[in-house]
């Protein structure tokens, strides 16, 4: 199933979560960008297309401003975004300078998502960006985003990202391979989801652990994530972003994930 859903897709979004940009020190993960870029300019080269969604603005602020770390001030976290957002592009930057692909920045909050011609011009600036070879790597615009107006997590970011620019499908990677009918982390007997058909028939036969150190969504928002776009037609994925060429092992079978068909 997973290998014929990327098969079939050109226009794929990818999410990138914070915990899977983060090494085990907390630090930003430079060696595990280099190889996602590695892997997706082979499937540039074969007629798809990327938009990026990219959390770890946290993680790439404290790998610079680690005497921020205990602040829990809100202005302060808004900072260290701000600050960690230049140093999470620039890391995203130097990953596609080899193969010669540009990248751009895309900041929105959910007012952007509410907004017809915010949303059009969006849209407009999504393909213009792709159409040219450029990868856009959209981010919530965390110094603007207050709660009102917060998406809060980047699955549902990226969810209605793949709805905008019309993708084929979204995948989220995660530090985790999939889905399982309780947190592994607490359960180690839970059982893996392969595939799920029917979203709504989920609740009750799953439950639902906390998210880790960086996360802030957790599973709930990757499920609610393909809650939003099936009924669109675009197919997801979660699987595991941190094992070596996720990518590419998903693709050709190798490695597992837990598929949402459209
Ligand atoms: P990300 O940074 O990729 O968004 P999160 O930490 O927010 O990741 O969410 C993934 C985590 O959700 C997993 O590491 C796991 O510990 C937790 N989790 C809780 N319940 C489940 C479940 N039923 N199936 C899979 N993962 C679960």
């Amino acid at each position: 199933m997973i290998p014929r859903l990327i098969a079939e897709a050109r226009k794929i979004v990818i999410k990138i979560g914070s915990n899977t940009l983060a090494d085990q020190d907390g630090r930003m993960n430079a060696a595990l960008l280099e190889e996602i870029v590695d892997q997706l300019g082979a499937f540039i080269k074969a007629g798809k297309q990327f938009v990026l969604v990219s959390s770890g603005a946290q993680v790439a602020g404290l790998s610079t401003m680690d005497k921020w770390a205990r602040k829990r001030d809100i202005h302060y976290r808004q900072a260290l975004c701000a600050v960690g957002q230049v140093e999470l592009m620039d890391a995203w930057r130097r990953a596609f300078a080899p193969h010669k692909i540009h990248i751009a920045q895309i900041l929105l909050t959910q007012d952007d998502f509410n907004d017809p011609i915010r949303t059009l011009n969006m849209r407009n600036t999504l393909f213009t960006l792709v159409d040219e070879g450029i990868i856009p790597i959209i981010n919530e615009n965390d110094t603007v985003s207050v709660e009102e107006i917060k998406i809060g997590d980047n699955d549902t970011l990226a969810a209605q990202s793949a709805v905008l620019w019309s993708a084929d499908l979204l995948i989220l990677l995660s530090d985790i391979d999939g889905l399982y009918d309780k947190n592994p982390r607490e359960f180690p007997q839970a059982e893996f989801i392969g595939e799920v058909q029917d979203i709504d028939a989920l609740h009750g036969g799953i439950s639902i652990g906390g998210a880790n150190s960086f996360g802030t969504g957790g599973i709930a928002t990757k499920i609610e994530a393909a809650r939003r776009v099936v009924p669109y037609g675009i197919p997801v994925i979660i699987t595991h972003g941190g094992k070596p060429r996720a990518l590419e092992a998903l693709a050709s079978g190798a490695q597992r994930g837990t598929a949402f068909p459209a």
